[in-house]
């Protein structure tokens, strides 16, 4: 083991283990021991291990086309950008490979929107705990506490308020301000609701200011909350939308879409080798059909809210805390701060349930789960967290 993964750079703390093998909601390691996976590629993985979506799409485009470079068109590039547009009733979209780089697309956008439109605004207000990525602008977005004294300096033009705290935000308006940007759950920070009545009432400021609202869907957008994107809940419309993750299935596909108001990118302004490729973006096309197909959505609000009332009925028989998220992002609040020894514990006995905060676990099982397999995982965690 330790000779196997002697050359790979040291960038997170893993668990002894080399997954070899994954199907639907299972994993394997080399032992070929099984684990039931409720972590999903932090919920990437959104219709389950080598769904046969994917599969299929992968070996249909493959043969077909894999790269053309983004110097010209393909046809699943415009077919996903159509589909995304549709589903967002946004007008432009840009494919590229990750969270971090759509959203740094979006900063990059709101600030050309500020010099053309507000007289050079260039800040974006985000929220204390938020998680845009690990790039340095969004890192230097992000509110992840100890971040701010990482690879000084920072870049420059964001100003933090508490999450989803209305007055501090019409507080941090200054007349550079650009935009707003914000997860609708902040699922890195332990899966903390927005909130409608927040979203609806910082769109109406932001509206009435001129400014832009930035939602970062990586987490939470294509299906994840039971809705095809997270802001749906408060029947709002960003200006700007970032989607990641989930939008692959499992394979590296990020966008940064833009309502035509705001959609001011000249050429030359916005770009990458791997964007728009031909193959992810076949995928991410079978992806969002699938997920947008009548009753699929449906399926994922009533999967989780039994996986709600399981977690739930666990957290009262032990005295833990809540259940917070919404669809199949859940997290839940446990008494003690062991979140990490229970995540542990739970690989021990084949499960991968992911410990986001100390005091917190978070579950992000595929999209298409089952009940049976959401009773198995609460089966196995059970005297986990009775032992804990
Ligand atoms: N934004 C949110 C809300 C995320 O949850 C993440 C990843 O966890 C990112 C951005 C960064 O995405 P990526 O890791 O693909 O760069």
């Amino acid at each position: 083991m330790n000779e196997q993964i002697r050359h790979v750079m040291k960038v997170a703390e893993r668990p002894p283990v080399v997954m070899v093998k994954g199907e639907g909601s299972w994993l394997w390691d080399a032992q070929g021991k099984r684990y039931l996976d409720f972590i999903q590629g932090w919920a990437v993985n959104s219709l389950g291990h080598s769904s046969p979506v994917v599969l299929d799409a992968l070996h249909a485009q493959s043969r077909r086309l894999i790269n053309c470079s983004p110097a010209y068109y393909n046809e699943p590039m415009a077919r996903l950008a159509d589909l995304v547009a549709t589903a967002s009733g946004l007008a432009d979209v840009y494919l590229c490979n990750s969270g971090a780089e759509a959203n740094e697309g979006a900063i990059k956008l709101a600030r050309k929107w500020g010099a053309r439109h507000r007289h050079g605004a260039f800040e974006i207000i985000t929220m204390d705990h938020g998680f845009h990525g690990r790039t340095l602008a969004t890192m230097s977005a992000s509110g992840k506490p100890g971040w701010d004294a990482m690879f000084e300096p920072k870049v420059p033009g964001f100003r933090k308020v508490p999450f989803a705290d209305i007055e501090a935000v019409k507080r941090a308006v200054t007349p550079s301000t650009v935009a707003v940007m914000l997860e609708p759950i902040q699922g890195e920070a332990g899966v903390f609701v927005a909130g409608d009545d927040f979203l609806r009432e910082l769109r109406r400021v932001t509206r009435a200011l001129g400014i832009l609202l930035i939602a970062d869907e990586i987490q939470t957008g294509i299906g994840r909350t039971g809705r095809m994107f997270g802001y749906e809940h408060a029947g709002i419309d960003p200006d700007i939308v970032t989607l990641g993750k989930g939008l692959g299935g499992g394979v590296p596909l990020a966008a940064l879409v833009a309502a035509e108001h705001v959609s001011c990118f000249e050429y030359g302004d916005q770009g990458g080798t791997f964007g728009g490729n031909a193959l992810m973006a076949a995928v991410g096309c079978a992806v969002v059909e699938t997920i947008a197909a009548s009753g699929f959505l449906d399926d994922v609000a009533e999967r989780g809210r039994y996986l709600h009332d399981g977690l739930q009925a666990i957290a009262t028989d032990l005295g833990h805390g809540e259940v917070r998220g919404r669809g199949l992002l859940l997290a839940l609040q446990l008494k003690n701060r062991d979140a990490a020894k229970v995540s542990r514990s739970a690989l021990d006995r084949g499960l991968l349930v992911n410990a986001p905060r100390p005091d917190s676990l978070r579950f992000m099982p595929s999209l298409v789960v089952s009940c049976d397999e959401i009773d198995e995982m609460l089966k196995l965690l059970r005297p986990i967290l009775e032992h804990s």
